[in-house]
């Protein structure tokens, strides 16, 4: 299974490492097939703050958006979003984002949530830990320097991250990692038709949905796709919102509760033997996020100075 596990990853490594080339996959490439739901990475082996997906009671649903904040499209994504009442995470790279804290400014007011996708999107997992540290950090301050609210999540650029890292990660920041469940694989740019083929096939309760808002036939797909998400009865919330929603899998015989699930109540050790009930979800759209000592200190200096008028750069 590890082994399984492991392939899986390596795979992805090297089908998304293939997300800003300039020239189409050929045709060996050994990534799933089309529409296929790919395997949860890793799954057999995760750690409780790494999350594929989120087991839910009920059908909620999120879907995120990597590798912006885009010039163009994001402020229509946003727009789509905006007409559905729908919440939405993205996974900002951080140079980006501090190209245009305009639109930065613009998800966060609306409600969304914006978590940590490195400065400059590079495969982390062979990284040294100092480039590491200062590509989650750079991208952590960019963030929380524009929009004065924490950062909780992360989602390492092609998912890759190797397990003593995401547990320094998960330490050193207080973050949770984000994988995905769904994968409409958009960075290839398939046509708007197909990634709504795929997310629409691949979506079940407690999907973390993966998509990107650089592309514009991602954008494209949207529409349709949240409408007939929408229409299946699926409720959309932000990752966060999604694991507070998390509740226990029924244990297999002999098998205690993945400790990974929602806390236990106060003052008990054992795993709890009863699904408990999860947050009422009124409850979890009021919850404000937990600040990691570190950006509890940063957040509490003087705000920064008011958003300077110059309107965003456009880029070519
Ligand atoms: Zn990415």
């Amino acid at each position: 299974m590890l082994t399984r596990a492991l392939l899986f990853l390596a795979l992805t490594c090297v089908s998304t490492a293939q997300e800003f080339a300039p020239t189409p996959a050929p045709p060996s490439n050994p990534a799933p097939a089309a529409g296929s739901t790919p395997p949860v990475p890793a799954a057999a082996v995760r750690p409780e703050f790494v999350y594929s997906s989120v087991h839910v009671n009920a059908p909620y649903i999120a879907i995120t958006f990597d590798d912006g904040p885009h010039a163009t499209l994001t402020p229509k994504l946003l727009d789509l979003l905006k007409e559905r009442n729908i919440k939405a995470t993205f996974f900002v790279i951080g140079k980006n984002a501090a190209e245009y804290p305009d639109i930065l400014r613009r998800i966060a007011a609306e409600g969304h949530e914006i978590a940590n996708h490195s400065w400059s999107h590079p495969d982390l997992a062979k990284l040294p830990q100092d480039t590491v540290r200062a590509e989650i950090s750079r991208t952590q301050d960019a963030i929380t320097n524009t929009i004065a609210r924490p950062v909780t999540l992360m989602r390492p650029p092609y998912g890759a991250l190797q397990t003593n890292q995401k547990q320094w990660v998960h330490d050193t920041y207080g973050y949770r990692i984000i994988l995905w469940d769904v994968d409409p694989l958009d960075w290839r740019r398939p046509g708007a038709s197909v990634v709504s083929e795929r997310i629409l096939k691949g979506a079940k309760p407690g999907s973390i949905i993966l998509a990107h808002d650089i592309h514009p036939g991602t954008i494209e797909a949207m529409p349709a796709t949240l409408d007939q998400l929408i229409a299946r009865g699926f409720q959309f919330v932000t990752v966060s919102e999604l694991i507070k929603l998390e509740v226990a899998p029924t244990p297999a015989p002999g098998k205690p509760a993945r400790s990974g699930g929602p806390a236990a109540p106060a003052g008990s050790s054992a795993p709890a033997k009863a699904a408990p009930t999860p947050m009422p979800f009124d409850a979890v759209l009021r919850a404000e996020p937990q600040l990691s000592p570190d950006q509890a200190a940063k957040l509490a200096k003087p705000a920064a100075p008011a958003p300077s008028p110059t309107p965003a750069k456009k880029k070519p």
